[in-house]
């Protein structure tokens, strides 16, 4: 605390005075979390700042401003902006400041304080952009993309930057190139997104439920196109590296040899893909044999697919060449894919529709986006609707660019501003039936906004399943959705058909399609009897249901259940505890099968 320019210490160390525990503390440990603030008592000097030099950094050294870290943070009395302590002469405030934010904005985090008019919509569904939707956003998160090889990466083709500007969004990027250089050296942008036309409407009741409809014109002309790029590894011994190859070790390298477990088509020799092979699931990505034979190819699973990218080798330090394999899927938005603006309304793609079939403007204006009018009202999200309005204004020539939270225009000069472009002032819009051509009896809402593509997509999520892989203990069907897995019917699905009466199904649910077994009771002392091979008078072995508690094979019955059941009984039983089955006969005549 103090003033810290003309101390001894770094500007970047943190000292806190602990009057409760009589301690001081001090910290200066990399990594720590630092932020801005203006430093009130020096606030007058800024007047006889020499050379008029205004930058950060001379602010910094003079002492203006301070870097204050989050145990500092709590002896300081921070206004929230200048006014407030201008208020404080008038005497309505009689708080003392000792620092105050440089932008009133400048409370909220980086992906908060790049929301429009954040402080216009309600906590929940800022809290649901910042904290969530930026971060599942695709966008065009590196500059090395070619020469990386990630695990599972999308990349957005035609990304843009938001019509509007915040205080933040322009304080972003990387100070400290020599004058003259800068323009060499894009500034990074934050925003993963695109500017789409939104209209809202109820179009035709498909974007009911926070569904949208999507112009099939704009995808196809590359509305939120993006990349998905997925990586195969596989490594195999370097023989070099290791010295001399241990004997009876059966070596794997890689190469192509006639694989069982998948097809070899689009191999080379050496047992790499070509560069543009066109992979289907079942193929091989990297071929890898043992010189006994033995096959370790990498195979794609049943959902993966896609055209090679590139082919890296390479080894590590731990004497291994390892290989990897990137496949590229371009994909264009498809139904279920999920979208969002950057207030918190998030929605699937619920349908395409033609270009034509849209309701347009005079000016021949046609939305990209329609949304469901009923994702305002419980929402309270008024931020994107100003968005949309502000955004009109700018792409109209306006001036007024920022939309940055606390500090935002009144809605009455964003709606002055429509007004004077020659438009409706609250941004609705006189529009045509693409359909007939008729006039539309009310107006409709449209204006730009930014919206996200998230990478939650349909083609990643589908499941279907008749028969298949079951677990190798219980028998019921497996989960995972590489390998043709089933999908849960939980409890709640349980109590539902047993509320709806619907016994049948319930039986073919969790029965005839799971884990559907036999098992064999005697009758006379209700235990369970097992199938046994077991000699016979006259020198034979018969197999077949034999109680050992009765030693007899009289009186013993087979009884459907679930695979399950049976386990729980064997597993109960090697504890020592036997369970006792009462059974009675079936009285309807059991339907052949
Ligand atoms: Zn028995």
């Amino acid at each position: 605390m103090g003033d810290k320019s003309i101390s001894i210490c770094h500007r970047l160390v943190e000292i806190k005075r602990d009057g409760q525990h009589r301690e001081v503390r001090i910290f200066s440990d990399a990594g720590r979390i630092l932020r801005p603030l203006l430093v009130v008592g020096n606030l007058k000097k800024i007047k006889v700042l020499k050379g008029g030099d205004y930058s950060f950094q001379s602010l910094l050294e003079n002492g203006i401003i301070e870097l204050i870290g989050p145990e500092e943070e709590e002896d300081c009395y921070t206004a929230w902006g200048i006014k407030y302590l201008l208020m404080e002469k008038e005497g309505k405030q009689p708080m003392e400041y000792t620092h105050c934010e440089l932008d009133m904005s400048f409370l909220l985090g980086l992906s908060c304080g790049i929301i429009p008019f954040a402080n216009h919509d309600h906590a929940r569904r800022v809290l649901y952009q910042s904290e969530k939707h930026s971060q599942q956003a695709i966008g065009f998160s590196t500059t090395n993309p070619n020469i990386r090889v990630d695990t599972n990466t999308h990349q957005l083709y035609y990304p843009q930057k938001p019509l509007f500007q915040t205080m933040l969004s322009d304080c972003l990027g990387k100070p400290g190139y020599p004058r003259g250089h800068s323009a060499k050296l894009p500034k990074p942008e934050f925003f993963n997104g695109q500017c789409a036309i939104v209209a809202v409407n109820v179009h035709l009741g498909y974007n009911q439920e926070d569904s949208l409809v999507m112009n099939r014109a704009s995808l196809e002309r590359g509305m939120f196109r993006s990349e998905h790029i997925r990586s195969y590894k596989s490594e195999v011994d370097n023989k070099e590296a290791l010295g001399k190859k241990p004997k009876f070790e059966d070596t794997v390298n890689f190469g192509k040899t006639q694989s069982k477990i998948g097809r070899v088509d689009s191999l080379d020799d050496d047992g790499f893909p070509f560069i543009g092979a066109n992979l289907q699931s079942g193929d091989i990505v990297i071929g890898k044999y043992a010189e006994s034979g033995a096959d370790h190819s990498v195979k794609l699973k049943h959902t993966e697919r896609g055209m090679v990218q590139k082919v890296v080798l390479s080894a590590n330090d731990e004497g291994k060449n390892f290989a990897v394999v990137s496949l590229r899927q371009v994909r264009s938005p498809c139904l279920g894919d999920k979208f969002s603006s950057m207030h918190g309304q998030k929605g699937v793609l619920g349908f395409l529709e033609s270009q034509e079939n849209f309701p347009f403007t005079v000016q021949g204006i046609v939305p990209d986006i329609v949304i469901n009018p009923h994702a305002f009202p419980s929402r309270q999200t008024p931020g994107q609707l100003l968005e949309a309005a502000l955004g009109k204004g700018i792409a109209l020539g306006s001036t007024q660019k920022y939309a940055t939270p606390f500090s935002t225009l009144s809605v009455d000069a964003i709606t002055d501003q429509l007004h004077r472009a020659g438009f409706s002032r609250w941004g609705n819009e006189r529009v045509y039936n693409g359909r007939t051509g008729e006039m539309i009896r009310s107006l409709i809402f449209m204006g730009p906004t930014f919206y996200q593509r998230l990478h939650h997509m349909a083609e990643d999520k589908v499941k279907f399943r008749n028969t298949g892989p079951v677990h190798p203990l219980t028998r019921q069907p497996v989960a995972d959705r590489k390998r043709f897995g089933g999908i849960k019917f939980g409890e709640m699905e349980r109590d539902c058909l047993i509320a709806h009466g619907a016994a049948a199904n319930l039986h073919e649910r969790l029965f005839t399609l799971s884990d559907s077994s036999q098992m064999h009771i005697c009758r006379k002392c209700k235990n369970m009897a097992n199938v046994i091979q077991r000699p016979v008078p006259g020198g034979r072995k018969i197999r077949g249901p034999y109680c050992r508690f009765c030693e007899s094979v009289e009186d013993i019955i087979r009884v459907n259940v679930p695979y399950g059941a049976k386990l729980l009984c064997q597993e109960l039983f090697s504890m020592g505890i036997s369970l006792k089955f009462e059974t009675e006969e079936r009285e309807t005549p059991q339907t052949p099968s």
